[in-house]
């Protein structure tokens, strides 16, 4: 084994520094992998749409004394003994989650956003019933009904696209296809989608054909909790959602709805019917998370997500890339390369880019000519960059090092210097942590 060298960022917070003193005494290996990982997130900057960076409130209740408890069933009625405080601290979760979302039930358990999807799925329908959803290739996310995932596999699934010339939602189309097709379930909300989404207008085309709507926010939920995008309630009959997106928590799932009958199916579905033990000390930074979202920073915090993602969008603009739908109005775009470089493929700038210190991934563009592991785009968020602190001023510098990189194709002493200046400014805006 390589011997551990510490390479932990300086601004540690004084429990992860405890953390990985002890590691030192326990396990050497382990902390060189955690001091690396720890350095990796402060001194790059994460582009990543779907991800962000906890407080350190969040991340060390996740890795406290809630890991030690089988805790299956719910509140007051447990399976196991010994469960009083974590009665009160699912309670507690799911009362600060309904307050965020306005709604009158939540379950907290969750393990992560798809099953979530997959609870909500049982709760909703039999296995063969007809889902009608956005496939991944344009935006929507796997659990929604791609082939090889549980709902491709148990569920029918019809599809709706994009207007292929403005990328946007034609909810017109939409209502055909439902009128058409005549689903039991109706999915909106998307992993790539960058601009508001109609919730009612979704539910007015579910009742017309009586189906359900589900609203999967896994992306959006911290904006929609902020109040700065639209809220599906009273709208979608089940929300699903993620927690650690833009809202901010620890990684999992959270299922919310104003139907108490649904949510009393919910609740059977997601235990016993898809999952055993809940993560007691994930639904314990669930609290603590949703704790922070209800605060008055949290709204502020969002709004200047947006601020950055249109800033962002428009630098780069500037630089000669489109972006698909042509901006954006939350927290993600979708750019192109094509039109800056006709040659430029999403993995050769993802692998060229990491290696400068900035971290996105590629994503398919609507109707994109290159298959999905090299693609023609990729998919920015400004999420964790708000996080740490950048403002709009800092958007342009952040597209020009994109676009340096990129124009360079990963250069190598483009990439180096690139790599040192985002160390150098890294520095300047440590993580809460
Ligand atoms: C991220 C995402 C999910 C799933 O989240 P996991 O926690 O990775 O399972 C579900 N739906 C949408 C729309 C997402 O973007």
């Amino acid at each position: 084994m390589t011997p551990a060298t510490a390479t932990a960022p300086a601004s540690l917070d004084h429990l992860s520094q405890g953390l990985l003193a002890l590691l030192h005494q326990a396990d050497p290996d382990v902390e060189r992998i955690l001091a690396g990982e720890a350095d990796r997130q402060a001194s790059t900057l994460e582009l990543i749409a779907s991800e962000n960076h906890v407080s350190a409130a969040v991340m060390h209740v996740v890795g406290s004394w809630m890991t030690n408890k089988y805790a299956e069933g719910y509140p007051g009625k447990r399976y196991y003994g010994g469960c009083h405080f974590h009665d009160q601290i699912e309670d507690l979760a799911r009362e600060r989650a309904k307050r965020l979302f306005g709604c009158r039930f939540a379950n907290v358990q969750p393990h992560c956003g798809a099953n979530a999807n997959i609870a909500a799925f049982m709760a909703l329908m039999n296995p063969g019933d007809r889902v009608l959803s956005l496939p991944i290739k344009s935006g929507g996310h796997l659990s929604h009904g791609l082939k090889p995932n549980f709902s491709g596999t148990f569920y029918d699934i019809v599809e709706y696209g994009l207007d292929p010339k403005t990328e946007l939602l034609d909810y017109d189309a939409i209502e055909r296809i439902a009128v058409e097709s005549k689903p039991k379930l109706i999915i909106c909300g998307y992993s790539a989608y960058s601009r508001v989404i109609d919730f009612a207008r979704f539910r007015a085309i579910a009742d017309k054909v009586g189906a359900f709507l589900m609203a999967d926010i896994a992306h959006i939920a911290g904006l929609v909790a902020a109040g700065v995008h639209p809220s599906p309630f009273p709208h979608a009959h089940v929300v699903t959602t993620t927690t650690h997106k833009t809202l901010r928590g620890p990684r999992g799932g959270l299922i919310l709805s104003d139907n108490e009958e649904i949510a009393t199916k919910i609740d059977r579905k997601v235990f016993p019917g898809s999952q055993g033990g809940p993560l007691m000390h994930v639904i314990a930074g669930k609290a603590v998370a949703f704790g922070e979202a209800l605060k008055p920073e949290f709204k502020v915090y969002s709004r200047q997500v947006v601020a950055n993602s249109k800033a962002l969008a428009a630098a780069m603009q500037g630089h000669g890339y489109r972006l698909c739908t042509g901006g954006t109005d939350n927290h993600v775009m979708l750019v192109d390369l094509r039109q800056r470089d006709a040659e430029l493929t999403g993995a050769d700038a993802e692998k060229w880019l990491e290696s400068a210190g900035i971290i996105v991934n590629k994503n398919g563009i609507p109707n994109d000519p290159r298959p999905p592991m090299v693609t023609s785009g990729l998919r920015l968020g400004t999420p964790a960059l708000t996080t740490r602190g950048l403002q709009e001023a800092q958007m342009a510098q952040v597209a020009a090092w994109l676009d340096r990189v990129m124009v360079s194709r990963g250069e190598a002493g483009v990439v180096r210097a690139v790599r040192e200046e985002i160390r150098d400014f890294c520095s300047r805006f440590p993580l809460p942590h």
